[in-house]
């Protein structure tokens, strides 16, 4: 089967944040395919439920053999082995995993949407995805992904730490 070069976000406000997210790139990269760029880590102030501890994120872009649906699996296995429970919408989570961008792909089911349709007003998503693919070109939109940041609205300062 063909590969797809594909963007994911990971972001984590519990505990040892940047542990949890090297676990994630090594459970990713054994489950979902290779690992080829990682963006550095950058931290952001929680988005939506502001009383809770600041974010870690980093994109990776994984080339992948799976199809949507089976790496979406994968992201949520990641996250179910650190112990990520659904309960409050934007409640603090030890592991998030989001696939930003699979290839060219638009899709929409029902419980997937890609390209991830928040990503144009997230600064936290787009400012790692700008450093691994500022000339990707967003399948829907038909701009770069540094032209979206250059004109992204979202104020939430985004920081980038030490990797
Ligand atoms: P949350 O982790 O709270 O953002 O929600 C995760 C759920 O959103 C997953 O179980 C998916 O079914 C759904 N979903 C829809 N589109 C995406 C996407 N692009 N990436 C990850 N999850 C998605």
């Amino acid at each position: 089967m063909a590969s797809t070069l594909a963007y994911l976000l990971l972001g984590s406000n519990l505990g040892d944040r940047a542990a949890r997210l090297a676990q994630a790139r090594h459970d990713l990269a054994a489950t979902a395919g290779c690992l080829v760029a990682a963006s550095d880590l950058y931290q952001t102030a929680a988005w939506g439920l502001e009383d809770q501890p600041a974010f870690l994120n980093q994109v990776l872009a994984i080339e992948t053999e799976l199809d949507a649906p089976s790496l979406l699996a994968a992201c949520l296995a990641a996250e179910q082995q650190q112990g990520r429970e659904r309960q409050v919408r934007w409640a603090a989570r030890t592991l998030d995993v989001d696939i930003l961008l699979f290839g060219n792909a638009v899709i929409h089911t029902t419980t997937l949407t890609v390209p991830h349709p928040a990503l144009p007003a997230r600064r936290f998503a787009l400012t790692p995805l700008a450093e691994v693919a500022p000339q990707v070109v967003h399948p829907q939109l038909h701009r770069t992904i540094a032209q979206l940041l250059a004109a992204c609205p979202d104020m939430l300062a985004v920081a980038r730490v030490a990797s």
